[in-house]
C-alpha cells in the first residue's frame, strides 16, 4: 500500500520531510518517491544531530523534491541531499527559487565558518569538525531546481500530479495539493507547508503577501502545521508599541538590535520604520541592515511586489527602493558590520539569523547583550533550543561563539509580525473547505501546540486528527 512517512518536523517546528511512497514498498526501490520539503533541523541538539543522521531513504531513490516555501527549516537540507546523491528536480514556484538561490549558499558559508571556528578553538568532538555542506555545495545544488507557477498542474506520473496554491506566509510560499489516481478514481492529498495569516489586514497587520490561503479546499488527506496551534496572535495595530519600545531605547541612550529573516521579514521592517519616521512616531535614526545578502535581499523582494499585500505594495510605490533612502545602510561587507560594532550612538540594527542560530546577529549581540541600555526586539518566532528562545525566556546568560554573555539588555517581542495563522484562523480556513479529510496529520509544531489544535479540531470540527510522529508510517 503506497504511504506517506515523516522524517520530520514531527514532534518539532523544524526539520520539514514528507516522503510519498507509491509501491508501499519500504526500500523504495521499487515504485516512486517524491519528498514534500526537505528542511533542516534547528534548535535542541537531539534534533539538530539528525542532519548529520544518513537519509533514512537513500537519496538516489527519491524521485523528486517539492518545495513549499524557502525557510531553511523547510529548504535548508537540499545540499545535503544532493550532496548524498539525489539527482532529481526540485520543483518550486520562481519567488522561491530565487530566494534559495540566496539563502542556501549563505547557509553553507555559515556552516564552513561554523566548523572553522570549532577547528580553532578545538571545541568538536569531531576532528576535524565538517560543514554539514559548503556554500560551492549549497551553489551546485540550484541547478536542479525547477520553477513552476501557482495554480498550474504538473504531471510527474500519469497517476501522480501536484499543483502549488498561495499559502500567504512568505513571498513564494505554497500549500502543495497532490491528485493520486488509481483504477479510474482519484484521490486529493494536501500538504500545507506554513500557513500564511487570513486574509483580513485589521487582523493580521504584520502580513505581507497578497492572498489567505485559498479556501473551499476538498482534501481526502491532510497535512498541516501547527506552530500556534495552542495560540492566538494579539489583533492590535503593532505600531504604538514598536514606537514605544524604540523612543525608550534611545531615551537611555541604547540601540535596537532586531534578529530578523533577510528576506521579506527585514524589507517589511524597514518599509514599516521609515514610515514611522516620516510619520513622526519615532526619530530618524540610523538603520543599519547588516546582512551580507542584504541587497539581493531588496531586489528579490521588488521584483516580485505584485506579490505583496496593498498595505505593502502602497509603501514601495511612496518610497521606492530602501538601497537609496538617507539613513538607511546596507551593510554587505565584514568591516561595515565591524564599524556598526565601534559605533556607540543610537541606531537600530537589523541582522539575520531571525532565531540567533547564526549569522552576522551573534556579533552585535554578543556586543550589546550586556548594556542595559539596548533593546533585543524579536519579530518572528522563536524555536525551543535555539539561542532567540533562551534570550526571550528571560535567561540571565546566552552562549555565543562559546562564551557565556550576560543579558542586560531590555528584550521584547512583537508577535504581529508572524507570518503563521494562528488556531482560530486555521479554523476560520478549515471551515471553508468543501469537503472534510478523513484524515488530517498534524506536524510542524511543539508537542503542545499540536496536541491542543488536535483537540480543538476534533471538538469544533468534529474531524478525525492525528498527531504525526517521527519516522512514522501511514497508509493513503
Ligand atoms: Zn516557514
Amino acid at each position: 500500500m503506497a504511504y506517506i512517512q515523516f522524517l520530520g518536523a514531527a514532534g518539532t517546528v523544524t526539520g520539514s520531510k514528507h516522503l510519498i511512497n507509491l509501491s508501499g514498498d519500504p526500500s523504495g526501490r521499487s515504485g516512486f518517491q517524491v519528498l514534500i520539503d526537505c528542511g533542516l533541523f534547528q534548535g535542541k541538539k537531539e534534533w539538530r544531530e539528525r542532519n548529520w543522521q544518513p537519509s533514512p531513504i537513500p537519496p538516489r531513490e527519491i524521485d523528486a523534491v517539492i518545495l513549499t516555501h524557502a525557510h531553511l527549516d523547510h529548504c535548508g537540507w537540499i545540499p545535503r541531499l544532493v550532496k548524498e546523491g539525489f539527482r532529481g528536480p526540485i520543483y518550486a514556484t520562481a519567488p522561491t527559487i530565487d530566494l534559495c538561490g540566496v539563502l542556501l549558499p549563505d547557509s553553507g558559508h555559515l556552516q564552513e565558518e561554523d566548523a572553522a571556528f570549532h577547528n580553532k578553538r578545538g571545541s568538536s568532538r569531531h576532528s576535524p569538525a565538517l560543514p554539514l555542506y559548503t556554500m560551492q555545495e549549497a551553489e551546485e545544488s540550484l541547478q536542479y531546481f525547477r520553477p513552476v507557477e501557482f495554480s498550474k498542474p504538473v504531471e510527474l506520473r500519469p497517476e501522480f500530479s501536484f499543483q502549488f496554491l498561495r499559502a500567504a506566509h512568505i513571498l513564494g510560499s505554497s500549500l502543495v495539493e497532490i491528485t493520486l489516481r488509481k483504477n479510474g478514481s482519484q484521490r486529493a492529498l494536501l500538504f500545507t507547508g506554513d500557513v500564511g495569516r487570513v486574509r483580513n489586514n485589521q487582523i493580521a497587520p504584520g502580513k505581507v503577501v497578497r492572498s489567505g490561503p485559498a479556501e473551499g479546499q476538498s482534501a481526502d488527506l491532510l497535512v498541516m502545521e501547527s506552530t500556534y496551534g495552542n495560540r492566538n496572535h494579539p489583533t492590535n495595530d503593532a505600531r504604538p508599541e514598536l514606537a514605544r519600545l524604540i523612543k525608550l531605547a534611545i531615551a537611555r541612550g541604547g540601540s535596537v538590535i532586531i534578529p530578523a529573516f533577510a528576506v521579506e521579514r527585514t524589507q517589511k521592517l524597514i518599509f514599516l520604520l521609515k514610515d514611522m519616521m516620516d510619520d513622526g512616531e519615532i526619530p530618524a535614526l540610523p538603520v543599519h541592515v547588516d546582512s551580507p545578502m542584504a541587497i539581493r535581499a531588496v531586489d528579490i523582494f521588488l521584483k516580485y511586489a505584485d506579490e505583496f499585500s496593498d498595505e505593502a505594495r502602497q509603501l514601495i510605490a511612496k518610497y521606492g527602493s530602501p538601497l537609496t533612502w538617507n539613513g538607511f545602510f546596507f551593510d554587505t561587507k565584514v568591516e561595515d558590520s565591524k564599524k556598526i560594532n565601534q559605533s556607540r550612538f543610537p541606531m537600530i540594527i537589523i541582522s539575520s539569523s531571525g532565531m540567533v542560530s547564526g549569522g552576522r546577529v551573534l556579533h552585535h549581540l554578543a556586543q550589546r547583550l550586556p548594556d542595559p541600555r539596548n533593546l533585543v526586539l524579536f519579530v518572528g518566532f522563536q524555536a525551543p533550543g535555539t539561542r532567540g528562545a533562551t534570550i526571550l525566556s528571560g535567561a540571565k546568560t546566552v552562549r555565543i561563539f562559546a562564551e557565556e554573555i550576560a543579558v542586560r539588555a531590555q528584550v521584547a517581542a512583537i508577535e504581529q509580525f508572524s507570518d503563521h495563522a494562528d488556531t482560530t484562523e486555521l479554523l476560520t480556513w478549515l471551515r471553508t473547505f468543501k469537503k472534510k479529510p478523513a484524515v488530517t496529520y498534524l506536524v510542524h509544531g511543539e508537542p503542545e501546540a499540536s496536541s491542543q489544535l488536535q483537540a480543538t479540531m476534533n471538538s469544533e470540527l468534529g474531524w478525525k486528527v492525528e498527531v504525526a510522529q517521527w519516522m512514522q508510517k501511514v497508509g493513503m
